[in-house]
C-alpha cells in the first residue's frame, strides 16, 4: 500500500542575517494509515520544523528541499489557498499550548461548530449537535453543558481535549501533534494520550506526534524517528528502537528513562550541550557528547544504515557497540 505520508530527504533551511541555518537535513521516514510515528528529540533537533514543513506552517524565510508526499501527492509544492484548503481537509493539528489556539471570546461549542459550518456547510443546529457529539468522543463529561462554556472555564486537560475535538471534526486522515501533553499536568497526560490512540483507531488516522519525552514515545509509538541536530539518527519500529537501540544517543535517552521521566531531565545526565542548528559539530553531531566517540567520529558523517535489529541508525560503530552489548550496558547502567 502507498504510505499515508512519506518524508524523503527533507531539508529545511532558514536565511538569517547571520547566514543560513540548516534546521533539518535529509529527514526520511514514512507513516501508514492507523499508525503512530513519534519524532523524538530535544529542543533544536529539528522535529517541530519538520512538522511545520509537512503542515505548510514554515515562515517565509524557510526553504525546503526533498519530498513530502501525502497519499502520493506532493505537499511541498502547494501554495496559498490551495495549501490552506489541503491542510484543512487532510490534517488535524494539535499544539503544545491549547490556550493560544482557542478564541477566548467564543464558547468551545461555537468554535467546534464553526469548523463544520465553514468546511461542511452544516446548518447552525446540525453543527452544534455535532460539536456536542465530538466533545463526547474526546471523553469530556457532560458535553451539552461543557459546549456552552468558554476556554478559561475549562482545565488545561479539557482545553487540549477541545483542541483534539476541533482537529478531528472533519475526520482527517492525518493527525499532527506537537508536544500535545507537555503543558499538561502529569496526572492527565496518560488519559489524553489514550484518547488520541482511541480516536486514531476508530478513525483509522495516521498520527505524527512530536515529543521530547521518551515516556510518551514508549506509551504510544508504532514507529520512532530519533532526531539530533537536524538529522534522523535512528528510525524503526518502537520495538526495535526503544528495546534494541542502535545509536548511542537513543541508548543514552533510554538509560535515563526509569529514573528520569522526561528527555529534558534525561539530557542533564548526558554530558555536553544540546545541538545548535547554527553551529553543528563536524562529523557525527553527537560526538562531543558521545562516550564511544573515536577520531573518525569527529570528521566523518555517519549515514543511516540497517542495524542487526532491523531499524536504521547513523553511527559508525553500531555493529561493534551492539555486538559488545555496550548500548544495552548503557541502558541498564
Ligand atoms: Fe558516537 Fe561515533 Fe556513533 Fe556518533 S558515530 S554516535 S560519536 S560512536
Ligand atoms: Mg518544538
Amino acid at each position: 500500500a502507498v504510505p499515508l505520508l512519506e518524508v524523503d530527504g527533507l531539508d529545511v533551511a532558514f536565511d538569517t542575517p547571520k547566514g543560513t541555518v540548516h534546521a533539518v537535513r535529509g529527514a526520511t521516514w514514512s507513516l501508514h494509515q492507523g499508525e503512530t510515528l513519534v519524532v523524538l528529540g530535544e529542543s533544536g533537533s529539528g522535529k517541530s520544523v519538520s512538522l511545520h514543513a509537512i503542515a505548510g506552517l514554515l515562515p517565509k524565510t524557510g526553504r525546503t528541499a526533498g519530498r513530502v508526499r501525502f497519499q502520493g501527492r506532493d505537499v511541498l509544492g502547494l501554495r496559498g489557498e490551495e495549501l490552506r484548503r489541503f491542510c484543512a481537509e487532510n490534517y488535524g493539528m494539535v499544539f503544545q499550548d491549547p490556550m493560544s489556539s482557542l478564541d477566548p471570546s467564543f464558547t468551545v461549542g461555537d468554535q467546534i461548530a464553526e469548523i463544520l459550518r465553514v468546511h461542511r456547510g452544516a446548518s447552525a443546529s446540525d453543527a452544534w449537535e455535532r460539536a456536542v457529539e465530538l466533545l463526547a468522543q474526546v471523553r469530556i463529561d457532560d458535553p451539552p453543558r461543557r459546549a456552552k462554556q468558554y476556554p478559561h472555564e475549562l482545565s488545561g486537560g479539557m482545553r487540549q481535549r477541545i483542541m483534539i475535538a476541533m482537529a478531528i471534526a472533519l475526520e482527517p486522515p492525518l493527525f499532527l501533534a506537537d508536544e500535545p501533553t507537555t503543558a499538561l499536568d502529569t496526572s492527565v497526560r496518560g488519559a489524553v494520550l489514550e484518547t488520541m490512540a482511541e480516536l486514531r483507531d476508530r478513525l483509522s488516522m495516521g498520527v505524527v506526534l512530536i515529543t521530547h519525552d521518551i515516556g510518551v514515545a514508549a506509551a504510544v509509538a508504532d514507529r520512532v524517528a530519533v532526531m539530533y541536530a537536524g538529522r534522523v539518527v535512528e528510525y524503526g519500529t518502537a520495538e526495535q528502537v526503544l528495546h534494541d537501540p542502535g545509536h548511542p544517543y537513543t541508548a543514552a535517552l533510554l538509560g535515563s528513562l526509569p529514573r528520569l521521566r522526561t528527555l529534558r531531565s534525561a539530557l542533564t545526565a548526558i554530558p555536553g550541550s544540546p545541538p545548535n542548528a547554527a553551529r553543528t559539530p563536524t562529523g557525527c553531531s553527537f560526538h562531543p557528547r558521545c562516550r564511544f566517540a573515536t577520531d573518525e567520529c569527529a570528521t566523518e558523517l555517519p549515514l543511516l544504515r540497517p542495524t542487526g535489529s532491523g531499524q536504521v541508525a547513523a553511527c559508525h560503530w553500531t555493529e561493534r557497540l551492539t555486538a559488545d552489548g555496550d548500548l544495552g550496558y548503557w541502558r541498564d547502567g
